[in-house]
This record gives C-alpha cells, sequence and structure tokens, in this order.
C-alpha cells in the first residue's frame, strides 16, 4: 500500500535524525518492490516557524498533517523560544496536534537492546515493557489553565475521566495481547500506575482500570503507586510487560525508562489515537548538538518502525507490519555489532554513519528473509 506521510522536521537536530529515517523508509519501499510506498509531505513546525510566522505549526500543515496517513516529527522546540509566561512555544505544534487530533495514547517501548549500555549491573532476564501514557488528560490537562493569585499561590487541575480512563487502559490490554509478555516470566500483565492512596483522582484511575481489568481475564493484572513503580523499574525491570499511567506519571516514568536502556537517543514513541498517529523519538531537539552530525538517529528510525506497524495493523497491510519488523530487526544488528553506536552510547559512528550501518543491515535482514 501506498501511504500518505506527513514529514515535521522541526527544531535542532530534528532535521538531521528524520533524515536518516527517510533514507530508511525509501529503502523499505525499493526493498519491497513498492508493496510498502510513501508519499511523503515536509511541513516547517516548531520554534523556527513560530519565530518566523508567530505560529509553531500553520492551518496548513495542521490540515495536511489530519489527511495524512501518519506524521513523522523530529523535534520541536528550543529552549530560548518562549511565551511571555516562560512555556515553550515550539511544542504549542506538539500539543496542537495531539489535542486536535485526539492522540490520546503515547505508547512509550522500553527495550534492552544487547551492545547498548545499561546503568543497571542486573537487568536480570532483559528490559523489554511499553509504558501507555494517557495523553490528553491527567495534570497536563490544565497546561492552558492553572490559576495564580498575587503572586503567592499558583494551583493547576489534573482531569480524570472514565472514558479517557477506560479507553488507555483497553490500549493497554490490546497491546499486551500482542507482545510475549514479560521478559522475567513470559506473562502478560498490565501494571496500572498511579497514586491511588493520596489522590481522589488516582483512586478513580485505579478503579476504571481495575473494572477494564475485568474484561481481560487473559491478561494479568495488577495496580502500584507511582513511587514504588519507580523502584521497580530499576530494581526488577524484567518483570514488566505494559504499564498504563496518567500523563505526568507517564512522561516521567518514559524518561526514567530509557535512562535504563541507553538513554533517549535509543527511545521511540508514538501517539496515536483511534484515526491518526504521530510516530517521534523521546528526546528533545538537544539544541548543544545540533548541526554537528553527532545526533543518535535510531530513535527516530525505531518510531518509524513503530508506525509501519501502526499503519500495517491499521489497513490489513502484512507487509507494512513485516517492513517495521526488517527496521526493528536490523538497528539491533548494528546495535549488537557496535556499526551504529554513537557516541551517546559509546561509541563513535556520526548521525549518518550510524544511518549508512542501519541500511546495510537491513539490506541483510530483507536478503535473509
Ligand atoms: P525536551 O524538553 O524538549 O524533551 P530536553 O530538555 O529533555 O528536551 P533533549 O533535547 O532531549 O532535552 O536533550 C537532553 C540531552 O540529551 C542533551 O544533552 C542532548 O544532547 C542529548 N540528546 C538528546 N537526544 C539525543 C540524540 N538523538 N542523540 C544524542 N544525544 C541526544
Amino acid at each position: 500500500m501506498a501511504y500518505d506521510v506527513s514529514l515535521l522536521p522541526g527544531d535542532g537536530i530534528g532535521p538531521e535524525v528524520v533524515g536518516e529515517a527517510v533514507r530508511v523508509l525509501e529503502r523499505v519501499e525499493s526493498a519491497s518492490g513498492g508493496e510498502v510506498a510513501f508519499r511523503f509531505e515536509t511541513h516547517e513546525i516548531g520554534a523556527g516557524a513560530w519565530r518566523r510566522t508567530g505560529e509553531a505549526i500553520s492551518a496548513e500543515a495542521y490540515a495536511s498533517c489530519e489527511a495524512a496517513d501518519a506524521m513523522l516529527l523530529g523535534a520541536a522546540g528550543l529552549p530560548d523560544a518562549r511565551h511571555p509566561d516562560g512555556r515553550e512555544a515550539g511544542s504549542d505544534a506538539m500539543f496542537r496536534l495531539r489535542f486536535g487530533l485526539d492522540l490520546y495514547a503515547g505508547i512509550r517501548p522500553v527495550r534492552l537492546y544487547a551492545g547498548c549500555p545499561s546503568p543497571l549491573s542486573t537487568p536480570g532476564a532483559g528490559i523489554d515493557y511499553v509504558i501507555v501514557r494517557e495523553n490528553v488528560e491527567g495534570l497536563y490537562a490544565g497546561r492552558h489553565g492553572g490559576s495564580r493569585v498575587e503572586g503567592e499561590v499558583a494551583a493547576d487541575t489534573s482531569i480524570i475521566t472514565r472514558a479517557g480512563t477506560r479507553r488507555i487502559v483497553e490500549q493497554a490490554f490490546a497491546l499486551a495481547s500482542t507482545r510475549s509478555g514479560a521478559p522475567a516470566d513470559g506473562v502478560s500483565r498490565v501494571t496500572c500506575v498511579d497514586k491511588a492512596n493520596v489522590l481522589a483522582s488516582y483512586a478513580f484511575f485505579r478503579a476504571v482500570a481495575t473494572e477494564v481489568a475485568a474484561g481481560h481475564p487473559d491478561v494479568a493484572f495488577e495496580a502500584v503507586y507511582v513511587d514504588a513503580a519507580a523502584l521497580y523499574l530499576v530494581q526488577r525491570p524484567s518483570t514488566f510487560d505494559v504499564l498504563v499511567a496518567e500523563n505526568m506519571f507517564g512522561d516521567i516514568l518514559s524518561d526514567l525508562g530509557a535512562g535504563t536502556v541507553g538513554g533517549l537517543g535509543v527511545s521511540p514513541s508514538a501517539d496515536v489515537g483511534e484515526r491518526h498517529g504521530l510516530f517521534q523519538a523521546s528526546h528533545g531537539s538537544a539544541p548543544d548538538i545540533a548541526g554537528k552530525g553527532l545526533a543518535n538517529p535510531i530513535a527516530t528510525i525505531l518510531s518509524a518502525a513503530m508506525m509501519l506497524d501502526w499503519l500495517g495493523r491499521r489497513h490489513g497491510d502484512d507487509a507494512a507490519v513485516r517492513a517495521g519488523r526488517w527496521i526493528d530487526d536490523a538497528v539491533a544488528t548494528t546495535l549488537e555489532d557496535g556499526s551504529g553506536l554513537t557516541r551517546d552510547l559509546g561509541g563513535s559512528a556520526g548521525t549518518t554513519e550510524c544511518g549508512d550501518a542501519v541500511l546495510r543491515a537491513l539490506d541483510a535482514a530483507v536478503a535473509a528473509a
């Protein structure tokens, strides 16, 4: 099938890492003999667009994203491009897409690939879990709200709804049913992460999650407090399969998870809803290394693999699902043999060399298939 993909390179290292992901997708297209094809349309978004036009995403770019089959984003935002109240202006683009297109599920895989450094001395049976983050409710739903009183008091409101909680927990169970369980015991398991012992909204989140779990007796269910989850993700990460969490908790825990498997440079993500999907690395625009050819493109390449998997499952296109696996296998090879290790992973490859290594491994993976 041919897919319309909106490319949103954005700021900082965004264009460099998206460039490598596009090279990989183009190779997939030729390797599949055109069975999986892409029509790319590129749009300027983020801090650069905001500085030039006053808008982080234009109405035209937004409409094109809405019409596309999927979006691949580099990074949006620069630390010195800010609104008067201190909020970063470039990330408005992502929030506009996330809320406007109802991309309510943030899917954050955390997987330790052979060859990647982990600060954990005993990752046990391995690390391979996914954090499913509720993306449009929770504490961040108050981003444009909140109140300040006389320069002395500030307050934000957290929003948890039954419908929002049900659909994110259903996503977690659906994902668990496609995976092979936690590395430690092979058990398919959904872990609800909350703070039900302190706030009523989190107790409600847990109660609704427990109701949803009753409809999925084939998948194990447990609930843990977020502070304990932070401890366990360090102490025994191999016991986790799929975690589901409110917006802010999911945000924080996914960075913690990334830190255990080599960092942000290897951590992909997907923001998906019922109709739209936006795929991007978990990292930001990394202005400190932008334009130097040092950025690790793996997280964006893996995000492109997630895009293919999502497109394939959505459209019943096995070739796209298979192509996503080719990319994943190629990344695993380049990390394991060291040819794709960039500086953040202790290697010396530059952005393009890393992309070249993935392309070589992809060719080998396709030839062997
Ligand atoms: P944001 O808040 O926009 O997510 P951030 O403040 O968390 O951004 P990043 O831009 O992600 O910060 O960068 C954090 C650190 O990680 C920086 O030192 C950056 O150089 C490094 N980093 C981020 N992404 C990569 C990458 N793809 N390759 C190498 N280093 C990276």
